[in-house]
């Protein structure tokens, strides 16, 4: 602290991302990154533009992957926004549409960033229970019209909305923009983006760290009304011309060529998940119902801050949240097939070892 900070400063409780340690033979399953590499074709077309052309600033527009991410999505590049990270298009959302008269809304239970952009940005928020078994319960959203914020699937649980539901959240609130953040639909939910095109309220944010296997390449995007769009658009240049470098544009572009990869990479994930949910059920834990890249689980007998500790000091690193109804969960990313092997039996050793 100094005399020399803002006051915004001083009131900011900035995100805490989880670590990123640098221990051999670490079992590495915090941040919900792909265990998979990205495509090969994604490295060749960003070796492509490590060349001259670096003097030159990209286009700021990023023109290209708009339009390749048009065509993906079956939607018009004016209905697309790309930025550093979708945590850099929450942002731009944030500060675009959801500060209102009325709070902003979204789940008790959720992703930690959220409450972080309402405090930089001045936005008023009240936070949704999730119901007993933690679940999204959309009636719950049937009060003053404010905008609305849900992760689908939800994190950390995993649990997912359906595309009925998005629906009935849209049409109880159509005075009011809902962002819906996609960052783990790709491993089994349903998008909402073909909503758009009936919902001039509703913006989807997803993105390439996930699915894509491309957290450090840092690519997000958000499809929605042209108008939605152009608010965040003005936001993104009033802030950063240019967030996505020339390297990274090309490597996004590319990632959308190969379908196969993507593809064979999230079916992968997804008989991955499968096979840890049933390792952790087998040795007495109980597992949320996950359709992302990680799963939530706790142990009946074991408190989640002293399995996290002991998953530690057998290289073994999950995420665990200090937090009101979900300190006895941990979070722990689909990796693969011999991380969760290790993972299971460094579980079975500590499970063991107490009794
Ligand atoms: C990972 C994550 C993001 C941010 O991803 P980026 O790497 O910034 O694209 C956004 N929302 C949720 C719910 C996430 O889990």
């Amino acid at each position: 602290m100094s005399r020399f900070w803002s006051s915004l400063t001083h009131d900011l409780r900035p995100y805490v991302p989880g670590e990123q340690p640098r221990m051999a033979e670490l079992v590495k399953l915090n941040t919900n990154e792909s265990p998979f590499g990205p495509s090969p074709r994604v490295l060749e077309a960003i070796r492509g533009e490590a060349a001259d052309t670096l003097r030159l600033y990209p286009d700021p527009q990023a023109t290209a992957l708009r339009a390749a991410l048009a065509t993906y999505h079956q939607v018009l590049p004016e209905q697309v926004f790309v930025g550093n990270g979708s945590d850099e298009v929450l942002a731009h959302a944030f500060a675009a549409l959801l500060k209102h008269e009325a709070p902003l809304l979204f789940p008790d239970i959720t992703y930690s960033f959220y409450p972080v952009y309402c405090r930089l940005f001045g936005i008023a928020w009240e936070a949704v229970p999730l119901d007993e078994a933690m679940q999204i319960r959309i009636a719950d959203y049937r009060r003053r019209a404010g905008p609305i914020i849900i992760a689908n699937p939800n994190a950390p649980t995993g649990i997912a909305l359906s595309r009925a539901e998005i629906v009935t959240l849209l049409e109880a609130h159509p005075d009011a923009p809902v962002v819906i953040d996609e960052a783990y639909v790709d491993f089994g939910a349903e998008t909402a983006i073909p909503l758009v095109a009936s919902h001039s309220n509703l913006l989807v944010v997803q993105t390439m760290s996930k699915s894509r296997a491309l957290a450090g390449l840092r690519v997000g995007y958000a499809i929605g009304d042209a108008d939605l769009i152009e608010a965040i658009t003005r936001v993104k240049d009033s802030f950063n011309s240019y967030p996505l470098g020339r390297p990274v544009q090309a490597g996004a572009i590319a990632s959308l060529q190969d379908e196969a990869y993507f593809q064979q990479g999230r079916a992968r994930v997804i008989a991955g998940r499968e096979r840890l949910n049933r390792g952790l059920i087998r040795i007495g834990f109980d597992v949320l119902p996950s359709f992302a890249n990680f799963v939530f689980a706790r142990h009946p007998a074991h408190a989640g801050a002293a399995i996290t500790a002991a998953l530690r000091q057998r290289a073994v690193i999950v995420r665990h949240f200090q937090a009101p109804r979900i300190s006895d969960y941990l979070r722990i990313t689909v990796g693969t097939d011999e991380q969760i092997g290790r993972l299971l039996s460094a579980l079975s050793d500590i499970l063991g070892s107490r009794s």
